[in-house]
């Protein structure tokens, strides 16, 4: 089932969400419904709090669907090491229209546990290290817009506000 995107200003988004302690069918619907709303959208990467729950469960695929095998579904998603830095244009399906650029690590090893609990671990560099960054951010409540320049993120803001109130947000 696709799901609807919530986008920047709702509450589920700004809030650190729980990590995932059962492992069963309700929760692979859940991660099965999130593939089907990234490949929609389309987008690289999705976390739960973008569809309205604030669970540590992550979906992301660089391929959108193309190659069914890089699919990754991760719960409970932990740094263990992040390296080096890559500077890079950044948008996110919760905050449409709206790019810049955001520092994130180059390289990260990431460890949590796979949809029916067990453990699993990632090396990931460039595009897959940001998405990492980029989703266990969702994760704590932080958007990528978080991480611009002050002056940066007010001028977002400002074009949001004024976006939703012509009734276009
Ligand atoms: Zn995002």
């Amino acid at each position: 089932m696709i799901m609807p995107i919530l986008k920047y200003g709702a509450p589920e988004l700004k809030t650190v969400s729980e990590p995932i302690t059962v492992f069963d069918r309700e929760l692979e619907t859940i991660a099965r419904n999130m593939t089907e709303t990234l490949y929609c959208a389309p987008g690289i990467g999705l976390a739960a709090p973008q569809i309205g729950l604030n669970i540590r469960l992550s979906t992301i695929d660089l391929t959108v669907g193309e190659d069914p095998s890089q699919l990754i579904v991760i719960c409970n998603p932990e740094i263990v090491l992040a390296e080096g830095e890559q500077r890079s244009e950044e948008g996110c399906l919760s905050v449409p229209e709206f790019t810049d650029t955001v520092t994130r690590p180059r390289r990260m090893r990431i460890r949590g546990q796979n949809i029916h609990g067990e453990p699993v671990q990632y090396e990931a560099g460039d595009l897959l290290a940001r998405c990492f960054s980029h989703e266990i951010d969702h994760l704590n409540g932080i958007l990528f817009i978080d991480r611009l320049s002050s002056l940066k993120k007010t001028l977002i803001r400002n074009k949001i506000k004024k976006l939703a109130k012509a009734g276009s947000w």
